[in-house]
Parts: C-alpha cells; sequence; structure tokens
C-alpha cells in the first residue's frame, strides 16, 4: 500500500472525483490499493489513526460519497478483468468502458450503464441501470460472487451459499456501506448484434413526445431500451433495439429516424456517451414513477426549464421479487431525472412531479434533500438491510449521511 500526501505529485489526480461540485475535498492521504492485502492494510492504518475512509472507484457519486478530509482508498489499480467459462471476474478499479472492451474481447458484456467511466462497483452497489437491462435486469442482478474485506481486516467472499445476506446486500442498497469490494463476478450474457436509434423533435412537440413514450417505452419489447432527452434545445428519444426497430406510437409523430447497426457493442455504447464529460457543476434529482404524469404536470415541467431524463423501467428490471435482492425498485415504470445548473430550479423542477412520484428514489442517484432517505432508496427493504449493517459494520466505519448505521 502506497500512502500518498498533499505534497505528492499525484495527490490531486487522484482525488479528484468526476464531478466538480466536489473537488475542494482535500483527503488527508490517499491509500493507493493493489491488492487486497493492500486494502487490508490501508483499512488498519484508517482506523489506528482514527481517520474517516472511503473507497473510491469511478469518482462518479452524485452525492460525493467517495470524497472525504480522511482517507480515501484509490482502488483504481484493482482493475484486473477476466473471463472463464462465461463468468467474468471484474477487479473493483474497472471503469465500465474497460469493462465493456475486455468481454467483447470474449463475446460477451454485462448489463450495465453508458458512462465510460463510471466505476463497475459503485454502480453494482446500487443497481445498475444500462440499455439491457430490460431485457437482462440490473447489474446487480448478474452478479454471482464478490470479494469484500470488512472494517476489521476479515477478507470474505460471498455469493448465494456463504455470506448470503452480505450478498444480498451488496446488490442493490448503495456503495460504500458494508466494506471495501475488491472484486465482483459475473455471469455474462452474449455481446449482442444491435441497433442504435435515435428519433428528435422540435422542443415545441416536447408535450407530445412524452405522453406518446410514457405511454410506449416502459411496456415496449424487452429487447427495446428507448431513453427520452428533454433540453432547450429540443427533444431526443434514443437507445438500443437487439430486434428490428419500431418506434411505437412515437413512429407516427417523428419526422426520421436515424438508425445505426454497424456499431460494436462497446462502440454502441462510447457513443451514447459522447459530449458528456465537461467540468461544469450540474445538479440533478431524480425519482421513480409508477404511472404516466398527466399532462398539466408535464406542462408545469416544461415551463421550470430543466433538462428532463427519462430511462424506461419494466421488462426484466420488474420481473425480480422486491426482496430477493436489497434493490427495492421493482415496480417502477420510470425514471425521471431533473438536471441544471440551478440548483434551486432543478428542485422546482423535481417538486412538480414528485405529486406524481412513487417517492422511491434510485440508490445510485443520492439525493441529499431526501429526508425520509430510508425508505425512499430502500423500501421494505430498509430494516434487514439496518440489521445487516450492525452485523457487518457493528462500529459503523463506512458511514456518509444517510447511509444505513446512520452516525453522521
Ligand atoms: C456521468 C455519469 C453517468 C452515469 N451513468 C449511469 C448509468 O448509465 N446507469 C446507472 O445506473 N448509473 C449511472 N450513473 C450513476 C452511477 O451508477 C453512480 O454514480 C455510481 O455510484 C458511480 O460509481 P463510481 O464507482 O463511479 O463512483 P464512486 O464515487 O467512486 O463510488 C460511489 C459509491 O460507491 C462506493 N464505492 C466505490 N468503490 C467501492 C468499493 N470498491 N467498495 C465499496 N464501496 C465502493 C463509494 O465509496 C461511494 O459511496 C452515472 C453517473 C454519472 C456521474
Amino acid at each position: 500500500m502506497e500512502l500518498i500526501g498533499p505534497d505528492h505529485e499525484l495527490y490531486d489526480v487522484l482525488r479528484r472525483p468526476a464531478l466538480p461540485q466536489y473537488d475542494e475535498i482535500r483527503p488527508q492521504a490517499i491509500a493507493r490499493c493493489a491488492s487486497v492485502d493492500d486494502v487490508v492494510e490501508a483499512l488498519a492504518y484508517g482506523r489506528s489513526a482514527g481517520l474517516h475512509v472511503v473507497p473510491r472507484g469511478g469518482g462518479h457519486c452524485f452525492a460525493g460519497r467517495s470524497s472525504t478530509t480522511g482517507l480515501m482508498l484509490d482502488l483504481s489499480a484493482l482493475s484486473a478483468i477476466s473471463v472463464d467459462e462465461g463468468v467474468a471476474t471484474i477487479g473493483a478499479g474497472a471503469r465500465l468502458a474497460d469493462v465493456y472492451r475486455e468481454l467483447y474481447e470474449s463475446g460477451l458484456t454485462i448489463p450495465a450503464g453508458c458512462g465510460p467511466t463510471v466505476g463497475i462497483v459503485g454502480l453494482t452497489s446500487g443497481g445498475g441501470l444500462g440499455l439491457l437491462g430490460r431485457r437482462y435486469g440490473l447489474t446487480c442482478d448478474r452478479l454471482v460472487a464478490a470479494t469484500v474485506v470488512l472494517a476489521d481486516g476479515d477478507v470474505v467472499r460471498c455469493d448465494a451459499e456463504r455470506e448470503p445476506e452480505l450478498f444480498w446486500a451488496l446488490r442493490g442498497a448503495g456503495g460504500g456501506q458494508f466494506g471495501v469490494v475488491t472484486s465482483l463476478v459475473f455471469a455474462a450474457v452474449p455481446s449482442p448484434a444491435a441497433t442504435r436509434f435515435r428519433l428528435t423533435w422540435s422542443r415545441d412537440r416536447a408535450a407530445e413526445v412524452i405522453a406518446a413514450w410514457q405511454a410506449w417505452a416502459p411496456d415496449a419489447p424487452d429487447e427495446i431500451t428507448a431513453c427520452l432527452q428533454v433540453t432547450a434545445d429540443g427533444v431526443q428519444v434514443f437507445g438500443a433495439t437487439l430486434t428490428d426497430f419500431d418506434a411505437g406510437p412515437l413512429g407516427a409523430l417523428a419526422p426520421g429516424v436515424d438508425l445505426r447497426s454497424d456499431f460494436s457493442w462497446p462502440a454502441l455504447k462510447a457513443s451514447l456517451s459522447e459530449g458528456g464529460a465537461d467540468q461544469q457543476v450540474v445538479h440533478s434529482k431524480s425519482e421513480f414513477f409508477r404511472a404516466p404524469l398527466p399532462p398539466d404536470a408535464v406542462t408545469r415541467l416544461l415551463d421550470a426549464g430543466c433538462e428532463l431524463n427519462f430511462t424506461p423501467m419494466g421488462g426484466a428490471y420488474n420481473r425480480v421479487p422486491v426482496d430477493a435482492t436489497a434493490f427495492a425498485h421493482r415496480t417502477e415504470r420510470f425514471l425521471l431525472e431533473h438536471v441544471g445548473p440551478d440548483r434551486t430550479a432543478v428542485r422546482r423542477s423535481w417538486s412538480i412531479a414528485h405529486d406524481h412520484a412513487s417517492g422511491h428514489v434510485y440508490p445510485n442517484f443520492p439525493d441529499p434533500d431526501l429526508t425520509d432517505w430510508a425508505t425512499a432508496y430502500h423500501g421494505p427493504n430498509y430494516p434487514r438491510l439496518r440489521d445487516l449493517k450492525a452485523r457487518y459494520d457493528p462500529a459503523d466505519v463506512f458511514n456518509f449521511p444517510q447511509s444505513l448505521g446512520g452516525s453522521r
């Protein structure tokens, strides 16, 4: 384990998270971990020095939970990826683009998100939504085992037979709660031959597109994931299909559709995240919905002026019982995210939609404003998760506001 202090040339490179609003949080030290033993040593050091310890994967947490003024564990060197008979073992430091590229060599992939530098553990721990999710479920639904270093230094391999309760909790409770995950094992799926689609409209068509999308996308065939984005510049429905493209009722509204079937799966994913990686501070709030937003709420939302991102749920996401994993959001139709540079405007937009929402919030889109966060993130799974937290991290070493131990 290498300890990096503020004077080290790598300090700023390693400590900077993906979201610039957390740029100013400066850890006392960064522990660079390249092995499981390094993680054990770093945890022991952090505890003996009385430092708040947080693991850092891809650094994309919307609530800044992988930043600390204490000891940050940098896991980027633990990024090995291997494949054996359809099973992928992925180190905790791997980012999504690495995962797609490496698995593609074996004709495989996993259902997961588009952000190329999002970390595999953060994404999987909170669920994991992506273009193959309606077909294959959440990223965490494909998890078959994990290796975790607990706060006391014990190294635990968990799966459906060994430490099944920890394995259950790792699938959807959100990152950084139970220990430091050093690797994840997935049942991979075939890397698909897919078609990317994009339909576009001017912004004055937004209300009718939203109405048609809400009635179609959450119930579309599992093979189609159609996301809807409304910005100041216009409206687009985009995504991927594993079968022939049929835009349902949106087809009748669209002036044309841009179809591309010549991408490899990693290239298709990369093409959908192009242009999103600037360093501006943006705020975001989101919620799940079980019923369509009524037309008057849509009108008010559009007047509020934030960027709106609708993600379809349904399909395989919703065919898993709510208590089968820690992920408690198995009856939702869609997720709506409000994004913008002005926090007050984002809050206003969110509260317009909130009256019609299910009250559930995706654990990977944490929202510091939430008061009843336990129900919002964990629903009926909260009491079981709270008990497991007391069992696996009794001293509440891994803590942050809204964490299961509740000491901050
Ligand atoms: C640009 C962008 C694109 C996104 N796209 C998607 C998407 O397509 N689909 C989707 O579902 N979500 C998406 N997200 C949300 C994403 O899933 C979460 O932000 C996720 O928590 C990021 O994980 P990370 O490792 O990158 O972040 P980090 O900030 O490093 O970690 C997130 C949390 O997990 C903990 N953690 C990290 N590594 C470990 C570890 N090894 N052991 C234990 N705890 C750990 C951290 O301490 C922190 O609490 C996106 C976010 C951004 C900013």
